[in-house]
């Protein structure tokens, strides 16, 4: 199944994404952790995009673009795959369509307020990317990632003017993709807000929901 979260940032998709993982056995695949993966290690990509991942602001179509079908080309997304973060322009969309069928694109519906709130308590770690939040979801002990160690850090684009950015751009380029997939009957829309297990449960009722209409 290929799958594609759609929502603000911070609306909660690598999240619900890792827990998808688990349930269905196919790679979560975010575009914001390819990035930051570039920049940790210093590759060419990683240097074109650092200062704007710090800014709040969108990597240009043609890098993201590029950087994406190289990735599903890879074999463990030959089963199926969960995109986080891409689409989010467009023309995205449509590069993306010519690569790859699309199955289903699951909205994460939350409010500005509630997205600023959780941007600003977001912890992720830095060596393996999972996210932790410090008033909901805190790691173990403070700082150390739960399942590897590494250092739990806030991103430097959970500051409150990246934020801002962030939010702007997904209004103007990122929500009319909402309409785009509706058109085209791949969209699903969930309540983002509340606590991550419930919102879960949202999705996973989704998708019985759609098995049991397939069968
Ligand atoms: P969030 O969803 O919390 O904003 P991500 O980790 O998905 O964060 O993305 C972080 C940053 O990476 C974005 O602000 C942007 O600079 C860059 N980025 C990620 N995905 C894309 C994309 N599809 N197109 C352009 N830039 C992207
Ligand atoms: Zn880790």
């Amino acid at each position: 199944m290929n799958l594609i979260f759609l929502g603000a940032p911070g609306a909660g998709k690598g999240t619900m994404a890792d827990m998808a993982v688990q349930k269905l056995g196919i790679p979560h695949i975010s575009t914001g952790d390819l990035f930051r993966e570039a920049i940790k290690n210093e590759t060419v990509l990683g240097k074109k995009v650092k200062d704007i991942l710090a800014s709040g602001a969108l990597v240009p179509d043609d890098v993201t673009v590029a950087m994406v079908e190289e990735r599903l080309a890879k074999p463990d997304a030959a089963k199926g795959w969960i995109l986080d973060g891409f689409p989010r322009t467009t023309p995205q969309a449509e590069a993306l369509s010519r690569i790859a069928k699309v199955d289903l694109v699951v909205e994460f519906g939350v409010r500005d307020e509630v997205v600023v709130g959780r941007l600003s308590t977001r912890r992720v770690c830095k060596a393996c990317g999972k996210i932790y939040n410090v008033k909901t979801l805190p790691p173990k002990v403070e700082g150390v990632c739960d399942a590897c160690g590494g250092e739990v850090y806030t991103r430097p684009d959970d500051r409150e003017e990246a934020i801002r950015t962030r939010l702007s751009t997904y209004h103007a380029q990122t929500a009319p993709l909402i309409a785009w997939y509706g058109g085209k009957g791949l969209l699903a829309s969930l309540e983002g807000e509340g606590d991550p297990k419930d919102v879960f449960a949202r999705f996973e009722a989704l998708l019985a929901a759609r098995d049991a209409k397939a069968r």
